[in-house]
């Protein structure tokens, strides 16, 4: 089972990073991808990368809530480490107007940018979204217009209606990151919205330390309760935890070019 999108290496687990990649590794999760958010979290995650360099993948992006004067410093080294590291993907990138919405049109100059980075490399990118939508569809749409074409896209840690999923599709044909929101008992939205995605549309993760799934709610998340989220998806959908698995692991795998 593939954690799609964890920040094990962020300073929530301290010491205890590599015990969370080991209970990981002991519930059945056979890889993680490691998303970047900021200048400060690059050395942690690429130190827990090298612990476990098989295991672990590194998307390497600037985090819209992370952008500050020195963005194009950040960027800068973003690309760097994009040309230096392998990276499966670029992420997590994007818009984010839920605290502050001062910085929006930095924010979309920034998605813009680094999703040509994506482009001139081949690779997917890891979308954050949160309170915006419409700016989100809008940076990909002028992207497009470029004459590119977009990369492979996952919104990860969807948590919007089927009518988000039919918007999003007129745009775009992404995969849709599903964590511990689905396990939550106000969630119903998008416990519908699963049957509009389709299972070959969505890919586990967990988004630890945030959004820990049922029973753990509340408490820190780690990758090891990613079954949780894959028991509920079987639940909903009426099919196996084990046929959820298998068909959202194929995915991950093509997404992100993953071994098998
Ligand atoms: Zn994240």
């Amino acid at each position: 089972m593939i954690d799609t999108h964890t920040h094990l290496y962020s300073r929530q687990y301290g010491e205890d990073a590599a015990g969370a990649v080991e209970r990981a590794l002991a519930a059945g999760i056979t890889h993680i991808v490691l998303p970047n958010t900021d200048h400060d979290s690059i050395g942690p995650l690429l130190e827990l990368h090298r612990r476990y360099p098989k295991c672990t993948s590194i998307a390497m992006g600037l985090h819209p809530t992370d952008i500050t004067d020195a963005w194009p410093e950040d960027l800068a080294e973003v690309e760097q480490q994009l040309d230096t590291d392998k990276c499966v993907a670029v992420g997590e990138v994007g818009m984010d107007l839920y605290h502050d919405r001062s910085r929006r049109e930095e924010q979309r100059e920034v998605f813009a940018r680094q999703l040509r980075m994506a482009i001139d490399r081949g690779l997917p990118v890891i979308i954050h979204c949160r309170e915006a939508l419409e700016d989100t569809l809008d940076v990909l749409r002028s992207i497009e217009a470029e004459g590119r074409g977009l990369p492979p896209l996952v919104f990860h840690s969807f948590t919007g209606s089927a009518d988000d999923v039919r918007r999003i599709r007129e745009v775009c044909d992404p995969m849709f990151g599903i964590n511990g929101v689905v396990t939550f008992k106000n969630s119903v939205p998008l416990q519908e919205a699963l049957s509009e995605i389709g299972l070959d549309r969505i890919v586990l993760e967990t988004d630890s330390p945030y959004l820990a799934p049922v029973p753990y709610r509340g408490k820190r998340n780690e990758s090891a309760y990613l079954p949780e989220v894959c028991r509920k998806i079987a639940q909903l959908t009426g099919k196996t935890p084990a046929q959820i698995e298998a068909v959202t692991d194929a995915n991950a795998r093509r997404l992100f070019d993953l071994p098998t």
